[in-house]
């Protein structure tokens, strides 16, 4: 249930209410907008009664939340939310793009990676550290000394560092080097992890799971908000269909139906979202239109030797061109890049 209080209602009034709702034994997430104060119920599966909530002095309405995610839901938190990263707002009127490899793989190719997509205008610098990969034989990522590379990549550049995180037991690990956590695609419904970056003081990247519905990505990403951290980032980055020219096939539907159902910035991935290089492009552009928040994309160096997904990765040359190309896209929507 949310309990919307009074345009000018008091802070007694506000407390008065909090403390009912503890002693109903539930928990209060608050959410103080520009004009009112929303009060979250977190419950305890058991019914409570808004009468008793609508009665109280500053209290206009309470309103049950029918959906299954509430933290999540707009009803709760009706503004957009803007995650700040050191600078760098994800949610707001800027589109923000995220670049870099797909993995790290050595000192050099993750500095150059750095540079060119600083140089083109990104904002973030993407790298993974560990990878979750199909195949066991393949490069699993350079682990610590990836995370150490990309700290080396962010202290030349400045560009804030996000970086995947595969086990709860590497999240202090991982957040002592990362700027933003990422949960990847496979990881989104591993519940444990997801408590874990809940606890985290770092903003969390939660990618869509390649077959999951919007209401399980809803569901993950309230896992992390109930665990107390506030900060969530959606990644639509494909579904699987049975189409076999792409590696996925970007939802695009899914952008405006999280602007909807959901106060979370919502980003695309149309690097993973199609496997191919060639339609990273105008997939970017279609994001962009649909009303994304962001991009994350894979730029590499030299793609033809990257450790993993070369097919997919732009050159740094094609990734400032698309980031020209995506100017006047974001300004036809009414927003800047
Ligand atoms: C990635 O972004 O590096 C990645 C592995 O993507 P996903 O989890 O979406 O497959
Ligand atoms: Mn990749």
């Amino acid at each position: 249930m949310i309990v919307i209080m009074r345009q000018r209602a008091t802070d007694t009034q506000v407390n008065n209410v909090i403390a009912r709702v503890e002693q109903r034994g539930c928990r209060v997430h608050l959410s103080e907008g520009e004009e009112r104060v929303i009060i979250g119920v977190v419950g305890n599966g058991r019914p409570i009664d808004p009468v008793q909530f609508e009665r109280m002095s500053g209290v206009e309405r309470a309103v049950p939340v029918l959906r299954p995610f509430k933290l999540a839901s707009r009803e709760f938190h009706p503004q957009n939310t803007v995650v700040r990263i050191n600078g760098v707002a994800v949610g707001g009127s800027e589109v923000v793009v995220m670049a870099g490899p797909c993995a790290v793989e050595n000192r050099a190719q993750i500095l150059d990676a750095a540079r060119a997509v600083k140089a083109a205008g990104a904002k973030v610098l993407r790298g993974g550290a560990f990878k979750p990969r199909t195949s066991p034989y393949s490069f699993q990522g350079l682990g610590t000394e990836g995370l150490k590379l990309l700290a080396v990549a962010r202290e030349e550049t400045g560009l804030p560092v996000v970086t995947e995180v595969i086990a709860p037991e590497m999240v202090p690990l991982v957040s002592t080097y990362a700027d933003i956590l990422q949960i990847g695609a496979r990881n989104m419904q591993n519940y444990t992890l997801l408590h874990a970056v809940g606890e985290a003081q770092r903003p969390v990247l939660l990618k869509r799971g390649m077959m999951s519905t919007m209401e399980e990505l809803l569901m993950a990403a309230e896992y992390i908000l109930s665990h107390g951290n506030d900060h969530v980032i959606l990644c639509e980055r494909g579904i699987r269909t049975f189409e076999p020219y792409t590696r996925n096939t970007i939802d695009i539907n899914a952008v405006p139906l999280l602007k909807l159902l959901t106060h979370l910035p919502v980003i695309v991935d149309p690097s993973h979202g199609t496997g191919k290089r060639e339609l990273v492009a105008p997939v970017s552009k279609a994001a962009i239109a649909a009303g994304a928040d962001g991009l994350i994309i894979e730029v590499h160096p030299h793609p033809e030797e990257a450790m993993s997904d070369g097919a997919q990765s732009l050159e740094p040359t094609q990734f400032a061109e698309l980031m020209e190309s995506l100017h006047p896209v974001a300004e036809a929507v009414g927003r800047t890049l």
